[in-house]
């Protein structure tokens, strides 16, 4: 089936956008390592080289995708080489650029998101936005998304807003007005990497958390045993606040398999997909690995 394509925002046929160019963020060759420099990344922001690649979410009792997060990579304007977040999102947030690449994102992963939810009828799929905090100071953000979720035809239930508690770290009422005016129009409003920021439990006081993503470093630590009792004290905290549960990082069937035991719903990791870009985020939907 002919899907429409939302990789990259670089022009056709400057990078292209298939399964071939979209590879991993490789380690850069001698010389090609430079850190990028602001006119560096407003070349990059001009020129659209915003890339998407797409992790998928889990299910973790039937093993169905329910979904993706979509996560930002940018193609140096210079190079060519395609960086990851932590080599172009803090520089991104110092300079007041960061609401440019999260839009941009956004502007791939929504109507992508509305064509693979379309490729499956009548079954769960949502696409996470991962969000930095300029962005939600933004008053025109839940109109803008509700435009484009519309144009494509994507309902707003299946939009998931990630925050990092960083970006909740100074609270505000325009933060608040926006985050509430998000989940008026149905968003899912999620922090992410829950636990590991500043006073992680009173935005749950006052915000509208309908999910948390127990960050990988609480994954990675149930090999031990005080790591399993955190790891069951923050699912049974999301059952109490009954919000969606989502386990990041799972590397290994033995987390999986504990994760399954403790019930937490949902997941994502390594160890079943690594983010893809469209193409082999469409061939994993259409066949799931065994
Ligand atoms: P995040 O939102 O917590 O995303 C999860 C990160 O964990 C991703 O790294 C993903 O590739 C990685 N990951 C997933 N499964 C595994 C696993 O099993 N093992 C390991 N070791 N890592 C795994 P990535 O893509 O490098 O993103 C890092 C962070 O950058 C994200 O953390 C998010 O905070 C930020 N970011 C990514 N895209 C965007 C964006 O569009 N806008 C903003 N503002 N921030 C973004
Ligand atoms: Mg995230
Ligand atoms: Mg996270």
């Amino acid at each position: 089936m002919a899907l429409p394509r939302a990789d990259s925002t670089c022009g056709p046929g400057r990078h292209g956008s298939t399964l071939a160019v979209v590879p991993p963020p490789r380690p850069a060759p001698a010389g090609d390592d430079a850190p990028l420099t602001v006119a560096a990344l407003d070349r990059a922001l001009d020129a659209g080289c915003v890339v998407a690649v797409y992790q998928p979410v889990h299910d973790l009792r039937s093993g169905h995708v329910v979904g993706v997060e979509a996560l930002a990579r940018l193609r140096h304007p210079d190079t060519g080489r395609l960086l990851a977040p932590a080599e172009f999102v803090p520089l991104s947030e110092r300079s007041g650029r960061a609401h440019l690449v999260d839009d941009a994102v956004a502007s791939l992963a929504v109507p992508q998101a509305a064509a693979w939810r379309a490729l499956r009828p009548g079954r769960p799929f949502s696409v996470g936005l991962n969000v930095s905090a300029s962005r939600l100071w933004d008053r025109g953000l839940p109109a803008r998304l509700q435009a484009s979720a519309a144009a494509a035809g994507l309902p707003m239930d299946c939009l998931v807003i990630e925050l990092t508690e960083t970006a909740l770290s100074d609270p505000d009422a325009g933060h608040d007005a926006v985050l509430w005016e998000l989940a008026d129009l149905g968003v899912n409003v999620t922090m992410d990497d829950f636990c590991t920021g500043y006073s992680a439990l009173t935005h749950l006081l006052r915000l509208p958390v309908q999910g948390i993503k127990i960050d990988r470093a609480f994954v990675a630590a149930s090999g031990t045993r005080r790591g399993r009792q955190v790891l069951a004290g923050l699912q049974a905290l999301g059952d109490q606040l009954d919000v969606h549960v989502v386990a990041e990082g799972i590397e290994t069937t033995e987390q999986l398999d504990l994760l399954r035991e403790i019930g937490t719903p949902f997941g994502q990791g390594y160890l079943f997909s690594r983010p893809l870009p469209v193409d082999g985020l469409t061939q994993y939907l259409l066949a799931p690995p065994a």
